[in-house]
């Protein structure tokens, strides 16, 4: 016992924080940042949450064509599909988000959504859009529970889970920890991101980007301990032209870009719920989302608005200065 003590100690064993930053899982960067009883039970803990985000992004990306969307992306449409218990449960939490946010939030935004591409500045034009539009609806995804399947009721219908997925891969990796009996972390997945535990009696404390300016500057400091934040931007993928900002939250109505805010951050317990919340904003504009933010028990927000003014939930108490 003696002996064993000692060479533990001996080979510097102790608990400390460890933290890795990850680049190219589901094409953003990954944070994990964790207090371990030694730093190699802390790295292999880091390790089996990296295992878990690529195997979601593996089965989840609309870029991949072997994943399991993709499959659904191109045959739900002629019947009913088999489909993981991962992926049905998913697809019945975005419905839920669809309900609460009026439409607002809905994956078959992509029926639309995939003829735009950010990076080459490509951008479907009215006809286009107007085609494609009737396709872009939460209810033609067709759930089975009794036989765990989906359908689509018409052609033209694509899901994307690009406004769930990283929300969904955070908290798939706090599980991850928690089983290995890890009680205070941070995990991140672009601006997805989920605390457990404090920092040894202090809150962890998450900057919210200032939307026109670098990365570095943020417009306020959130304390938090067991919660996720989620934020969405305008300026995360976009391009402009003639001065009109296109990026990559669209409204399912219109099937333009949706820009009635600058950015909208959303707190509450699990990051693929204030993942899936933090796009209404742009879609519904600040008041109406607001107001469907309050109405949300577990849930607070901030908005920036268009003239680059702030607005915060009913839950918010002052918050410190940046
Ligand atoms: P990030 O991808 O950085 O986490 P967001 O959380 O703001 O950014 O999600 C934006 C993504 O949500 C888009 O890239 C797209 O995949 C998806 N999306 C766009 N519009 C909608 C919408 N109306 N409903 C659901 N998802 C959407
Ligand atoms: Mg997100």
């Amino acid at each position: 016992m003696a002996g064993l003590l000692l060479c533990s100690l001996s080979a510097g064993a102790h608990a400390e924080w460890v933290k890795r930053v990850t680049d190219g899982i589901m094409g953003t960067r990954i944070v994990v940042e964790l207090w371990a009883d030694d730093r190699a039970k802390g790295d292999a803990a880091i390790d089996a949450v990296l295992v878990e985000m690529r195997h979601i992004d593996e089965s989840m990306s609309t870029y991949k064509p072997a994943s399991e969307v993709s499959q659904v992306n191109a045959h739900a449409a002629d019947g009913p599909m088999k489909i993981s218990r991962e992926l049905f449960d998913l697809l019945v939490t975005a419905n839920e988000y669809s309900r609460l946010t009026d439409g607002a939030f809905d994956i078959t935004y992509a029926s639309v959504g995939y003829l735009y591409d950010y990076r080459k500045r490509v951008r479907p034009d009215e006809a286009a859009i107007g085609k494609a539009l009737p396709a872009v609806n939460y209810r033609h995804v067709i759930l089975d529970e009794k036989t765990q399947t989906v359908r689509f009721s018409q052609k033209g219908v694509r899901i994307d889970l690009g406004g769930i997925a990283k929300g969904h891969a955070v908290d798939g990796g706090i599980a991850v920890l928690q089983a290995r009996g890890i009680t205070r972390a941070f995990v991140a997945a672009g601006g997805d991101s989920r605390i457990i535990g404090d920092r040894f009696g202090k809150p962890w404390m998450v900057g919210i980007r200032d939307p026109r300016a670098g990365p570095g500057s943020v417009i306020t400091r959130i304390p938090l301990t067991d919660a996720a934040m989620s934020t969405s931007g305008d300026y995360e993928r976009f391009f402009e032209e003639d001065g009109v900002r296109f990026h990559h939250i669209i409204d399912p109505h219109t099937g333009h870009s949706a820009s009635k805010v600058r950015s909208a951050t959303v707190i509450g317990p699990r990051a693929v719920r204030t993942d899936g919340l933090s796009k209404t904003a742009f879609v519904l504009g600040p008041e109406k989302a607001m107001e469907i933010y309050n109405r949300i028990e577990d849930i607070d927000a901030i908005i920036v608005k268009l003239d680059g003014s702030v607005i915060y939930s009913k839950g918010l108490e002052q918050l410190p200065a940046p």
